[in-house]
């Protein structure tokens, strides 16, 4: 039996083990994806079982996106750009790192949403790990421009700092996410990557825009998957502009590591369908 593991710490929240396991067996595929927790200390020897013959690769997820790094024997551009490794692929007693949040945010946006980011105007709420990957996959996309909003705006200017060697010739603006309202109002597509609208938390009924600055024609994305309609995505909605959730770039990053793994194209209606039914047992 082959052996795919989630490396993070904590795991309890994770569906990644739900839909990736679902996948393997409506493939065919005789391998178990099992969740690894390991906290900081226990990382190394963790990375160093990768090695072995039965294995894989490997998801990685908060908090050893960056820390993995140091174990691997080479990394996809864009990981390293970014910073951050979430899938990690064996190839003999090689470990390859990539970021599949890249692809899989590119893919949401063409098959789901309908769009394109090239001679776009995107709007970036936020300016953390998951703006980096929507950042990078609209750089590689050929966007017209991309305005990063963040409470603080140094953080947007360090994400663009340090995706330079991404941005051929994207026109890019970091701004304050408090006083940006008017030039997001200005984008195609906007994304929010806070955590502002997520279950469980104090904000989970706010939008991080107030719903006048959204225009019906734009694509509007949320990178939260629970719940399924924010705040935001309401607003966006009642003001008739397209919507998508984070269920779309959850699953895609995962078919891009699953096909990274199994060399064969993932089964992804399999794949949404366990994801939406591990949700629903919340
Ligand atoms: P992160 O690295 O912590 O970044 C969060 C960003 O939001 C930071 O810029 C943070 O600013 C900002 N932020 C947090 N609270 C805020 C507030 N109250 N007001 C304004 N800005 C605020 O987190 P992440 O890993 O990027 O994840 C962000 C969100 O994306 C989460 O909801 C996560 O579930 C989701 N996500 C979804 C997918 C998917 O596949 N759909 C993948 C990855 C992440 P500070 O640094 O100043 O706090």
């Amino acid at each position: 039996m082959q052996r795919i593991g989630l490396i993070g710490y904590p795991l309890t929240h994770s569906i990644s083990p739900a839909f990736q396991q679902a996948a393997l067996d409506a493939a065919g595929i005789q391998a178990r994806y099992e969740a690894w927790e390991a906290p900081d200390s226990q990382l190394g020897e963790l990375a160093t079982r990768l090695r072995r013959a039965d294995i894989l690769g490997a998801n990685v997820t908060i908090p050893h996106k960056r820390a993995v790094m140091a174990y691997l024997d080479e990394i996809d551009p864009a990981a390293q750009a970014i910073g951050a490794v979430n899938t990690i692929l064996r190839q003999g007693q090689r470990l390859i790192g990539y970021n599949t949040d890249v692809p899989g945010f590119a893919r949401a946006i063409r098959d789901d949403g309908g769009d394109q980011f090239q001679n776009r105007r995107i709007g970036v709420l936020g300016a953390g790990g998951a703006a980096r990957a929507v950042v990078a996959a609209a750089m590689a996309g050929e966007a017209a421009e991309i305005r990063i909003a963040a409470r603080r705006i140094e953080q947007a200017g360090e994400l663009l700092d340090d995706l330079a060697a991404l941005k051929g010739n994207v026109a890019t603006r970091a701004l304050a996410l408090g006083t940006a309202s008017a030039e997001l109002a200005a984008c195609d597509i906007l994304v929010n990557t806070t955590p502002i609208g997520m279950a469980h938390r104090p904000d989970a009924e706010v939008s991080p825009l107030a719903p006048e600055w959204i225009r019906p024609t734009m694509l509007v994305c949320d990178l939260i998957y629970n719940p399924p309609s924010t705040p935001l995505l309401r607003a966006a909605k009642d003001r008739g502009a397209r919507i998508l959730n984070g269920l779309p770039m959850l699953i895609y990053q995962g078919a891009a590591a699953w096909e990274l793994w199994i060399g064969q194209p993932a089964p992804v209606e399999v794949m949404r369908r366990a994801a939406r039914e591990a949700l629903s047992r919340r």
